[in-house]
């Protein structure tokens, strides 16, 4: 009987993308495919099943696919963090480092209220600079990070322990 497929089966990896010796796990795959996107966005919201949770917020750009279906489940709002440059009202920004040089992420300065409680969704954690920006930006304006939930987790580039220190609840499908 052929075993039942599982998030990760859904995955492609593409060598050499976007440098060589890079391998980028490859998502689109799974959100093409309506059994492997309906679980991911069900086994993201399993650990959270029965808390309040106010606001979903994603990471650009693939966070965005992922949060919008979750805050559509929850029937709850959704707020993107977006790269510099992109988000049209009053915003505050956060930077933080790549592997070769910096980046900035930006939130709407009212797109959430104190006393929120957001989920933050993005497709992989890697050195966790991209979620810690994001978390940054909500606890500035006063929302408490109940959760950070992605799909992948890259335990060796050290994003789940940075996020750890920071307090911050961490739930991945897989690694
Ligand atoms: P970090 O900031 O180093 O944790 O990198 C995570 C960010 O980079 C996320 O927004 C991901 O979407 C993106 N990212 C890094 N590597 C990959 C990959 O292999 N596949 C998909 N996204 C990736």
């Amino acid at each position: 009987m052929p075993r039942t497929q599982t998030v990760k089966d859904y995955i492609r990896t593409i060598v050499d993308f976007p440098h060589e010796g890079i391998m980028f796990r490859d998502v689109t795959t799974l959100f093409a495919d309506p059994r492997g996107f309906r679980m991911a966005i069900d086994q993201m919201l399993h650990p959270y099943a029965g808390q309040q949770i106010d606001k979903v917020v994603g990471l650009e750009a693939r966070g965005f696919i992922l949060g919008g279906a979750i805050a559509h489940q929850l029937s709850k709002g959704f707020v993107p963090v977006r790269k510099k440059g992109k988000l049209p009202a009053a915003t505050i920004a956060e930077e933080y480092k790549l592997e070769y040089g910096e980046a900035v992420v930006e939130i709407h300065d009212d797109a959430l209220s104190p006393g929120d409680n957001v989920l933050i969704v993005d497709d992989l954690l890697a050195t966790g600079g991209t979620a810690a920006a994001g978390i940054k930006l909500c606890e500035r304006l006063g929302a408490e990070v109940i959760g950070c939930a992605f799909i992948v987790d890259l335990p060796d580039l050290g994003g789940r322990t940075k996020l750890d220190e920071m307090g911050i609840d961490v739930h991945a499908l897989c690694e």
